[in-house]
């Protein structure tokens, strides 16, 4: 029997470079496309195109065979230092806009059989996120939309455009919010790391008994989630023969950034002060709500953090020591 065939869209990126593995390990034929090579190991797909997803040309040349399933993963995404700050907006919705309306389009024509959408927990309302301890993030409270950042409007705006094209295309779709993924291989400096990693990066960089800088009084709460239970959930919804999404993809175990800072303290074995300072910061408490995959897929998250962050922490460190 001929091997499954995946195209990935984002394949250079951290949670698509990773997918790209893990679907080759499953036995598919994988052709990744992006605007660059992983950063940080060779790519694992069998065909590795390098390509702009704006561009309409690329996306038809991409689907000129038949795919089982496609994974739209590109988009120009940062952490809170590039969405939050309001300098990157306009760019942001262009160009992720731009990819999915390309990709369906394209994707409808050369009829796949099935699209894997990833959108962000981002989508979720500010008013219901202001109390650290009680944030809600269950999936039918998106509406009213009042997201706290055009990023998470692009992806609402495409996650109603892949439903589009499921009622009017009848196109087999599949929608995940993730809830801020986390893990070796993931950008870890520049300006476009998120939490967990530019935290590693501060502690691995710093000496026992010194200061690091946080951004707001660190009280503000998140939940991560380690990029290995992420491709669990991608795939089991992608295999689910009755349920198409948005579902969370996220873990429920909240911590404080500062909380946050103490268990990479501990993973390092190094005591070190923290200094508030003025940033961008987002929404003041966000936790995933996994009644809705648990009910659905059956499934949830249940590594503990600590787990994954001794992972990420010893891969950062690395790099650290690499400079
Ligand atoms: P990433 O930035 O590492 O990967 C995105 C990839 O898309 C990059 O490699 C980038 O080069 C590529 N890309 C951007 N514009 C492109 C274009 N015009 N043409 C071709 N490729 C292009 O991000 P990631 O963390 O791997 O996230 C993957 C997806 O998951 C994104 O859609 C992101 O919004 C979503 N998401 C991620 C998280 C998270 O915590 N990592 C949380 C919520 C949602």
């Amino acid at each position: 029997m001929d091997n499954k065939t995946a195209l990935v869209c984002g394949a250079g990126g951290f949670i698509g470079s990773h997918l790209v593995k893990k679907l080759k390990k499953e036995g598919f034929w994988v052709r990744g496309v992006d605007l660059k090579y992983p950063e940080f190991s060779k790519t694992g797909a069998d065909d590795f195109i390098i390509g702009d997803l704006r561009d309409p040309d690329v996306c038809k040349n991409i689907l000129d065979r038949q795919f089982d399933e496609v994974y739209q993963l590109a988009a120009d995404m940062g952490g809170a230092g590039y969405i939050f700050t309001g300098e990157h907006d306009a760019d942001v919705m262009h160009n992720s806009a731009t990819i999915n309306l390309n990709m369906l389009h394209f994707g409808e024509k050369a009829k796949i059989r099935k699209i894997f959408y990833s959108s962000s927990a981002c989508i979720y309302p500010e008013y219901n996120q202001v109390d650290p301890e009680n944030p809600k993030c269950s999936e039918e409270s998106a509406y009213p939309a009042a997201p706290d950042s055009e990023y998470g409007w692009e992806k609402l705006f495409s996650e109603r455009l892949y439903f589009a094209y499921k009622r009017n295309y009848n196109m087999n779709v599949r929608v995940a919010r993730f809830h801020n993924i986390f893990g070796p291989e993931g950008t870890w400096t520049g300006g476009k790391e998120k939490a967990p990693a530019a935290m590693c990066r501060k502690i691995a960089s710093a000496k026992n008994g010194g200061e690091i800088e946080i951004w707001g009084d660190g009280k503000q709460t998140r939940s991560f989630l380690y990029i290995d239970e992420c491709l669990a959930g991608i795939r089991r919804l992608m295999d689910s023969t009755t349920f198409f999404g948005p579902v969370n993809i996220g873990s429920e175990e909240m911590v404080s950034i500062n909380l946050l800072a103490e268990i990479v303290m501990g993973i390092a074995g190094k005591s070190i002060k923290l200094k508030h300072i003025d940033g961008p910061l987002g929404v003041r408490g966000r936790n995933s709500d996994n009644k809705l995959i648990r009910e659905k897929l059956n499934w949830a998250p249940s590594e503990p953090l600590k787990n994954g962050l001794t992972k990420t922490y010893s891969w950062i460190e690395e790099q650290v020591s690499k400079i």
